[in-house]
């Protein structure tokens, strides 16, 4: 039988992929699959494909806030997925209007450079994120080398991510779930959760497809499941569940080699 439409919307403030792999287009897929009404306020446009991006385009902050505020105004809001947010500019609007509204949950993608080697965050917008965003998520979602950043760091083995799990709490996170995908080898792939006690691990069989939009479903299917009523842990095992049925089934509907997630 069909689940229930959740009783709460989901909201991602992310930008678009005009190749309808990741962003705001993958956030919808996903939400739409877990059953649970999906909202956007773009941040950002990007003309891309399955080979890259050739241009990005940044709309007035006052028409993001404009989107947002709609969307607060009128629906039950249970999570805020955040992805692609361009510059420090659009991280302050985006930090003011969730001070603002107060989302229950805030699932923060620290979406800094795409796989394609496209730069998705100005390079000077990463102290905003560290200083204004992080301290109002519940979960944040860094790949290895956006911790690493965000760290100051590198990470290069199982310990180094521990490690890592742990200054990300000190940098002030609440909720980590590190994506250990781009540790060489092995043939499975560990993400590391903690929410400050117990750290679990969410291992899959390491699947030999590059994967477009995997970051942006994953941080999107945790939303979904905070609006579905579970817990942070959960959400997170069963998001990375998600993730790899997904790409298991992936599609490559254009001519670039990276494939796209089957989210139905
Ligand atoms: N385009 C947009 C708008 C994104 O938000 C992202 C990732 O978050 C990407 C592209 C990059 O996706 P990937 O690195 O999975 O190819």
């Amino acid at each position: 039988m069909t689940e229930p439409i959740a009783d709460l919307c989901a909201l991602t403030i992310a930008g678009s992929d005009s190749g309808g792999g990741a962003g705001i287009q993958a956030d919808l897929k996903t939400f739409a699959a877990h059953r649970v009404h999906g909202l956007s306020a773009i941040a950002a446009l990007t003309a891309q494909h399955t080979r890259g991006v050739s241009a990005v385009h940044v709309p007035d902050v006052g028409f993001l806030r404009a989107q947002i505020d709609a969307c607060f105004e009128d629906f039950a809001i249970g999570a805020v997925k955040l992805g692609m947010l361009a510059d420090a500019r659009v991280i302050a609007a985006v930090a003011e209007a969730l001070e603002r509204h107060r989302p229950a949950h805030v699932v923060l993608d620290p979406v800094m450079v795409a796989t394609s080697g496209a730069r998705l965050l100005a390079a000077d917008a990463l102290d905003a994120l560290r200083g204004r965003l992080l301290p109002l998520a519940t979960l944040i979602t860094p790949n290895l080398p956006e911790a690493a950043l965000l760290l100051g760091e590198p990470i290069g083995d199982a310990e180094a991510m521990r490690a890592a799990l742990a200054g990300l709490h000190r940098l002030g996170a609440r909720g980590v779930l590190l994506k250990g995908g781009h540790l060489p080898g092995g043939g499975e792939v560990t993400d590391l959760f903690s929410a400050g006690g117990e750290v679990l691990a969410f291992a899959h069989p390491r699947l030999h497809v590059e994967g477009h939009g995997t970051g942006c479903t994953l941080a999107s299917a945790v939303a979904a499941n905070l609006c579905r009523g579970l817990g942070l842990a959960d959400s997170c095992r069963a998001a990375a569940d998600y993730v790899h049925a997904a790409l298991r089934g992936g599609y490559r509907p254009g001519r670039g080699d990276v494939a796209v997630l089957d989210h139905f």
